[in-house]
C-alpha cells in the first residue's frame, strides 16, 4: 500500500447489482422488439409539469425528437418559467416539513418501490431511451440497471449511515447523527437520462430532502416516465416536482432561489462552474451557504505501453471511445501510445474501427447510434474540420445511407495531434479520438495529466511496475488497468472525478449520501444533579 494519500478503504454494504439483460436470448430480444413497437405507438404525447402532484400546462413547449429520425416526434413537454420555479420550490419546502420526519426505513422502502417500478417497466424504459436519446439497446438496458442499482444501493447506505454513532465517556454521552438539508434542485444531463436523474433524485429523497427535478431538454420524456414511476410508488405530493424547461432560462432562478438549499448537478464543466458561482453568490433561507455537488466533463486518456496486449487494448479503446457514439463523460478521447508500438496498434485500430456499423439506435446490429441533436452534430463536425486541418486523419467512417436525416457521425481518429491543440484539450463529446505519441512512460504520464480534467483514465500494460506507477501518477478519479474505461458499476466502482471534472465525492459510493446531509454532534453531561420527573407538560 504505497499510494501517497492513504490506502484502500471502502465500506461495503449488503447489496446486489441488477443483472443486465442477455440479448443473446430470443425471449429478451422479442420483449425488446415488443417494447419498441408499443413505445412507438405512444409517440406524440403531451407531458405537463408536475408541481405538488398537480399537472401544470404551459404555453411554451419543448419538442423532443428521435435523433435517429428527427421527423419523428417523441413528445411535447411543458416548459417551466421562473414563476413555476417559485411554485415548485414552495411545494417542495412544504413537503419537506413532513418528509424529513418520515422514518429512514420507510424512506428506504420508497426507493425499493421505485426500483420495483423500473424493473416491471424495464424494456419500456429502455425503449424510450433508444428513441429519445439514440441509445443502442445494450446501453439503454445498462442505464435502467444502473438506475435500479442507485435506488437499492442508496437505500442500503442510508441504513448504515443512520446507525447512530456513539462514543461515550464516563458521565458524558456523545452521538453523531444527520439532519436533511431541505430542498434539493436536481439538474441532470441527457446522456444517462434515467440513471443519473434517478441517482441524484433518490439520494436526495432517502436523506430526507425534497426535490425539484430539472431534466435535460433532450431527455424530458424519459424523465416524465421516471416521474410517473415515482408517483406510482406513492410518495407524498411535493416530495418530487417535475420541472422540465430550457436550462439557461429555468436553471439560474432555480439555483439562486432562497428556498433551495442544495444543488445536485451533472453536466458540462461550463454549466457546472456557472452553477457553483451562482450558488455561492446566493443564500438559502434556512442554512445560508448552499451546497453544490457537481459532476462534470472529462478528456480521458488510455495509455498503451510497449508490452501491452494490443488485442485487448484495441477492444477496450473501441468500446471506450465509440460506445454510445463517444457521448459519455468517461469516454476515451485520447490514446497515448508508446512510439515503439504505435504502428502496430494503429494499423489494427484502424481496421477494427472501420468495421463499426453506424445507424438508427433501434437496430440491434448497430454499433454507433446517432448523436443527440443538431447542435451536437455541428459541434462535432467543427472539431473534425479542425482535425483535418491540424492533424492527420487515420479513420473517417461515413454513416451508411441516411434517408432519415438522422444525426449520425461516424467514428473518426486523428494521429499526429499536437498535445496543446483544441482537439487534444477540449471535451468534444462525440466519436472523435486523437492519438498522441509518447517517447517513453514518463512522457506518457505527463501527456495524460496535461488536461484540466481528472475523470477517468486507463493503462494497458503487462508490467506490474508500470501499473503501480499508474496508480500513483495518473491523476484521475477512476483509473482502469487493462480494461476499458467506461461502464462504472454502482458500489464496485464508485464514480466521479476532481479538478474540472467534479466538485464532490463519488456517485454510487459509500460517502455519496453524506453530501446531502448536515452532520450534528450532541454531547450530554449525564452526571445529573437532582431529579426531574420523567414527563413534562409542554
Ligand atoms: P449541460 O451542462 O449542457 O446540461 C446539463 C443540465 O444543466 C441540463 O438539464 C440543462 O438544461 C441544465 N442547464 C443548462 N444551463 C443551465 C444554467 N445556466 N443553470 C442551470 N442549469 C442549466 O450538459 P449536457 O449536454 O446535458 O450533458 C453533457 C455533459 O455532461 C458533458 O460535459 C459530460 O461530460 C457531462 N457528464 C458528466 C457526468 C459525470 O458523472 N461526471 C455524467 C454525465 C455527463
Amino acid at each position: 500500500m504505497s499510494v501517497e494519500d492513504g490506502g484502500p478503504g471502502q465500506q461495503v454494504v449488503r447489496f446486489q447489482n441488477e443483472p443486465l439483460t442477455d440479448f443473446s436470448r430470443a425471449e429478451n430480444r422479442a420483449a425488446m422488439e415488443m417494447a419498441l413497437k408499443e413505445v412507438r405507438m405512444g409517440f406524440g404525447g403531451d407531458y405537463p409539469l408536475i408541481i405538488n402532484g398537480k399537472l401544470v400546462e404551459t404555453r411554451s413547449r419543448i419538442t423532443s425528437r428521435n435523433p435517429s429520425k428527427p421527423k419523428e416526434i417523441i413528445g411535447t413537454i411543458s416548459c417551466a418559467t421562473a414563476d413555476h420555479v417559485d411554485s415548485a420550490v414552495e411545494a417542495a419546502r412544504r413537503a419537506w416539513e413532513q418528509w424529513r420526519k418520515v422514518p429512514v426505513d420507510h424512506r428506504a422502502e420508497y426507493l425499493h418501490l421505485i426500483a420495483d417500478g423500473m424493473r416491471s417497466r424495464r424494456f419500456e424504459l429502455a425503449a424510450w431511451m433508444v428513441f429519445e436519446c439514440g441509445k443502442p439497446w445494450e446501453e439503454a438496458d445498462g442505464d435502467v440497471a444502473e438506475a435500479v442499482d442507485f435506488c437499492m444501493y442508496y437505500a442500503a447506505c442510508i441504513r448504515e449511515l443512520t446507525k447512530s454513532l456513539h462514543c461515550d465517556f464516563l458521565g458524558e454521552e456523545n452521538s453523531v447523527w444527520y439532519r436533511s438539508r431541505g430542498v434539493a434542485a436536481v439538474i441532470a444531463p441527457w446522456n444517462f437520462p434515467l440513471a443519473i436523474l434517478t441517482g441524484m433524485t433518490v439520494a436526495a429523497l432517502v436523506t430526507g430532502n425534497t426535490v425539484v427535478m430539472k431534466p435535460a431538454e433532450q431527455s424530458s420524456v424519459v424523465a416524465a416516465i421516471l416521474m410517473d414511476i415515482i408517483q406510482e410508488a406513492g410518495l407524498p405530493n411535493g416530495a418530487v416536482n417535475y420541472l422540465p424547461g430550457i436550462g439557461s432560462e429555468v436553471g439560474p432562478p432555480l439555483v439562486g432561489h432562497r428556498g433551495v438549499n442544495l444543488i445536485a448537478f451533472t453536466g458540462s464543466r461550463e454549466v457546472g462552474l456557472e452553477i457553483n458561482r451562482r450558488a455561492a453568490e446566493s443564500v438559502s433561507d434556512e442554512f445560508g451557504v448552499k451546497r453544490v455537488i457537481a459532476e462534470m466533463g472529462g478528456k480521458n486518456a488510455i495509455i498503451v505501453d510497449e508490452d501491452a496486449d494490443l488485442d485487448e487494448a484495441i477492444q477496450g479503446i473501441l468500446k471506450s471511445a465509440f460506445g454510445y457514439a463517444g457521448q459519455k463523460c468517461s469516454a476515451c478521447s485520447r490514446v497515448i501510445v508508446l512510439k515503439s508500438v504505435e504502428e502496430a496498434l494503429l494499423q489494427r485500430l484502424k481496421a477494427a474501427t472501420e468495421s463499426l456499423k453506424v445507424g438508427p439506435a433501434e437496430n440491434p446490429a448497430v454499433d454507433l447510434g446517432p448523436v443527440i441533436d443538431e447542435d451536437s452534430i455541428e459541434r462535432i463536425r467543427d472539431y473534425i474540420a479542425i482535425g483535418n486541418e491540424e492533424a492527420t486523419p487515420l479513420v473517417a467512417v461515413e454513416p451508411d445511407s441516411n434517408g432519415d436525416k438522422g444525426y449520425f457521425v461516424g467514428p473518426h481518429i486523428f494521429t499526429g495531434v499536437d498535445p496543446e491543440s483544441r482537439l487534444a484539450i477540449h471535451e468534444i463529446f462525440g466519436p472523435v479520438l486523437c492519438v498522441l505519441t509518447a517517447r517513453n512512460l514518463d512522457h506518457a504520464f505527463t501527456l495524460a495529466n496535461e488536461t484540466d480534467y481528472a475523470l477517468t483514465g486507463g493503462v494497458y500494460s503487462r508490467s506490474p511496475v508500470t501499473l503501480q506507477r499508474a496508480r500513483e501518477e495518473f491523476l484521475v478519479g477512476n483509473l482502469y488497468l487493462n480494461r476499458g474505461i467506461t461502464g462504472a458499476i454502482v458500489q464496485r466502482q464508485p464514480f466521479g472525478g476532481f479538478a474540472f471534472s467534479g466538485i464532490g465525492t463519488k456517485a454510487g459510493g459509500p460517502d455519496y449520501l453524506l453530501q446531502f446531509l448536515l452532520p450534528v454532534t450532541v454531547t450530554e453531561n449525564t452526571s445529573r444533579r437532582g431529579f426531574a420527573p420523567a414527563t413534562k407538560e409542554s
